[in-house]
């Protein structure tokens, strides 16, 4: 499921101010407060927004050598070995690239912690080895995703059997500003023999 043209204008006023307010951002894209809070409620609960935190200037934050590595894995183990480097609080990024390569980001606190950290983790890992190493001298632009709305999309569960949303429009019961979201007919009509009485307290239609 994708974010229809509405969800695309709050979280676009989102990622001008994350701090904004329901009533803000309801001001700065003509909905109301209401719509905004519901949206942001199901937006969060399909996982597309993954928490708000805020974005350190690069410059302004001591953030010790930082480095580019390349490696070169063997096809069977790369995914596992992505995962595992994943984990490893030095590495701020991890890419899997064409030609069983992985390319990480780390942190380091200077040029000869970057040595242990090859040593440590990359150097005798078996079948994986080390085809560049590179510190980064200036970091031009690092930012968190751009909001590109035709390529967004979202993972919604259906509220009464779990299973993933895959209808393009998918059965909904509103309650007051909060909806709920059903895979099938089936599913919304079960919901409903089951939480109607309570739903039907809270202004469901
Ligand atoms: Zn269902």
């Amino acid at each position: 499921m994708k974010p229809d043209a509405i969800d695309t204008k709050i979280l676009e006023a989102l990622m001008a101010d994350g701090r904004a307010s329901f009533r803000e951002i309801a001001k700065r894209t003509s909905l109301t407060t209401p719509t905004v809070s519901a949206r942001l409620a199901r937006m969060t609960r399909a996982g597309l927004i993954k928490k708000f935190i805020p974005v350190l200037s690069a410059d302004s934050v001591d953030r010790g050598v930082l480095a580019i590595l390349t490696l070169k894995v063997e096809s069977a183990s790369a995914e596992k070995v992505a995962k595992t480097l994943a984990k490893l609080r030095e590495v701020e990024d991890v890419y899997m690239t064409t030609g069983q390569n992985i390319t990480l980001k780390v942190a380091l606190n200077d040029v000869d912690g970057l040595e242990s950290f090859l040593k440590r983790n990359l150097l005798g890992r078996p079948g994986v080895s080390v085809t560049s190493s590179q510190i980064i001298t200036s970091v031009v632009k690092d930012e968190p995703p751009s909001l590109l709305p035709g390529l967004l999309t979202m993972k919604l569960n259906c509220d009464y059997c779990h299973e993933e949303v895959t209808r393009k429009r998918p059965y909904t019961i509103a309650a007051g500003s909060f909806h709920y979201y059903f895979c099938c007919k089936t599913c919304r009509k079960a919901y409903l023999d089951k939480y109607g009485s309570r739903l039907a307290k809270i202004g469901a239609d």
